[in-house]
C-alpha cells in the first residue's frame, strides 16, 4: 500500500500514455453510445460506465477513488454536500420504522437532519453520550436498530470518539458503524482501521481547505457482511424491483454493494451529485491535504497552549493539551494531532466575547471552519443567539465560548492577533 502523502498527490487517477496529467473536468451531462444495447447494459447495472451525470461522472469518480484509497476503503462516492453524504449513508440502510443509535456530540446540521427531518420519515434515534460505557451503549439498541453514528472529533464540541468501543457495540448488535471523519481527515485518523464500516465527510472543510467548494463523500470499508444480517438490511439483501431484481449484496459483494445501491437508488432519486467542477477544486485541495493538516495542527496546538496560559481565559478545549479530557484517547486515535479547531471560554461572557472578536484583525468572524484562513465564531451571539445564558450553560455552550479555526498563517501572527484582542477587552 502506498503512503497517505503519495495517495493525496497521485491517488485515484493514473493517466495513460499521452493523457492529461491533471484529472480532466468532464463537463458533460450525458455520454454517447453506439447502440441501445450498450446503454441497456448500463441501465441494468450489467456493465459499469457513464450515461448521465446525475448518477455518476468520471471526474467525481477519480476524486472519490482517491478518498477511498486514503481511508482504506473499497468504494466511495461524492455528494453535493456533507449533509447529503450523511443523509445518504444513513438512508441507504434505514427506512420508515428503523432506529439509529447516535452520539449526542455531533454537528448541529446532522443533529437536525437526524432528530427532525429523518424523524418525520419515521426513523427514530436514541442519542448516547460520546463517553458512554459499553453497558450504556448496549442499552440503546433496539430490535429495529440499523446503524450507529458518531464523529471522530465532534464539531463544535471537540469531543474525541472511542471508535473501537462504538464499533464493538455496533457489531455485537449486527449493524454497521458510520463515522463522520470531517475534522481529522484520513491524514490524521483512518476510522476503518479502528472498526468503522462506513466513513463520511464534509469535503467543504479541510479536504477542500480553501473555502471554495461545498461537497461531501461516503466511503465503504467493504468489511460489513450484509448477508450475515440479511433480515436487518432487506434493501441490500433482497431483489431490487427498480433494477430488474438485482440483489446488491450478492451481485456486488461486501466491497461494492453499499456504494452501488447508494448511487443507483439514492443518487438516481434525490440527485445530490457534486458538480465535476467542484470535484476538480476538491482534488486540488486533496493534493496538499497532508502538508496542510500538519500546519493546521501545529497552529492549533500553539494557539491552544497560548490560550491555556492567558489570565482572561476560563477554559480551553483542544485534545492536544495534556489537561484536556480527551488527551489520552486522542493519543490513541490521533497520534499526529487532530485538527486546527480550538475552543475557549473568555472571562466576562457574551459582551467580552463580542468586544474581543471585534478587535481581531487576522481571524475573521465566519460560520465556517477548517479553512486556510483563520476564522472564529461565538455561538451565543450567532448560531445560538436565541438562547438565554441559562439555556446556553445547560447546553454546555457558555456565553463566552469562542471557537477558533486556526488556518495556515504564521502561528506567531495568530497569537499576536489574539493577544492584542485580549488587550482591547481589559
Ligand atoms: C460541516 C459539517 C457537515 C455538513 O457538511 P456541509 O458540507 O456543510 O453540508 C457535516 N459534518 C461535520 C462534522 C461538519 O463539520
Amino acid at each position: 500500500m502506498k503512503n497517505k502523502e503519495t495517495i493525496c498527490v497521485q491517488g485515484g487517477y493514473t493517466p495513460k500514455n499521452g493523457e492529461p496529467r491533471q484529472i480532466p473536468i468532464v463537463q458533460s451531462t450525458t455520454f454517447k453510445y453506439d447502440t441501445s444495447e450498450d446503454m441497456a447494459k448500463l441501465f441494468d447495472l450489467e456493465a459499469s460506465g457513464y450515461f448521465y451525470t446525475r448518477l455518476q461522472n468520471p471526474t467525481n469518480d477519480f476524486v472519490a477513488a482517491k478518498i477511498a484509497e486514503l481511508e482504506g476503503g473499497t468504494a466511495a462516492m461524492l455528494t453535493s454536500s456533507g449533509q447529503a453524504a450523511n443523509f445518504f449513508a444513513l438512508f441507504n440502510i434505514c427506512e420508515c420504522g428503523s432506529h439509529i443509535v447516535c452520539s449526542s456530540s455531533i454537528y448541529g446540521g446532522t443533529f437536525n437532519l437526524i432528530c427532525v427531518t429523518m424523524a418525520k420519515m419515521g426513523i427514530e434515534t436514541t442519542f448516547v453520550s460520546p463517553d458512554a460505557t459499553e453497558e450504556e451503549l448496549n442499552k440503546a439498541f433496539k430490535e429495529n436498530t440499523k446503524a450507529v453514528f458518531g464523529e471522530t472529533i465532534a464539531n463544535p464540541a471537540l469531543t474525541v470518539l472511542d471508535i473501537e468501543k462504538f464499533a464493538k457495540a455496533a457489531h455485537e448488535h449486527g449493524v454497521p458503524l458510520i463515522i463522520d471523519n470531517t475534522f481529522p481527515t484520513p491524514v490524521n485518523c483512518r476510522p476503518i482501521e479502528w472498526g468503522a464500516d462506513i466513513v463520511t465527510h464534509s469535503t467543504t472543510k479541510y479536504m477542500d481547505g480553501h473555502g471554495a467548494a461545498v461537497g461531501g463523500c461516503i466511503v465503504d470499508s467493504g468489511k460489513f457482511d450484509w448477508m450475515a444480517h440479511k433480515d436487518k438490511f432487506p434493501g441490500l439483501c433482497t431483489p431490487d424491483d427498480s433494477y430488474h431484481g438485482i440483489t446488491y449484496a450478492t451481485k456486488f459483494g461486501n466491497a461494492g454493494a453499499f456504494i452501488t445501491k447508494c448511487t443507483a437508488q439514492l443518487m438516481r432519486d434525490f440527485g445530490s451529485i457534486q458538480s465535476p467542477q467542484n470535484a476538480f477544486i476538491l482534488n486540488l485541495g486533496l493534493e496538499s491535504l497532508h502538508v496542510r493538516m500538519a500546519r493546521h495542527v501545529e497552529n492549533g496546538q500553539a494557539v491552544a497552549e497560548f490560550l491555556s496560559k492567558h489570565p482572561m481565559v476560563e477554559a480551553v478545549t483542544y485534545s492536544g493539551l495534556k489537561t484536556d479530557k480527551y488527551y489520552k484517547i486522542a493519543q490513541k486515535y490521533l497520534p499526529n494531532g487532530g485538527c486546527g479547531v480550538v475552543s475557549f471560554t473568555i472571562k466576562g461572557g457574551r459582551s467580552a466575547a463580542e468586544k474581543f472578536m471585534k478587535a481581531l484583525k487576522l481571524i475573521a468572524i465566519e460560520t465556517h471552519v477548517a479553512d486556510a484562513r483563520s476564522c472564529c465564531l461565538n455561538p451565543a451571539t450567532s448560531t445560538h443567539r436565541q438562547l438565554t445564558d441559562e439555556q446556553l450553560n445547560a447546553a454546555g455552550i457558555p456565553a463566552g465560548l469562542i471557537r477558533v479555526s486556526c488556518g495556515l498563517e504564521n502561528k506567531e501572527d495568530l497569537i499576536a492577533d489574539l493577544d492584542q484582542a485580549f488587550e482591547s477587552v481589559k
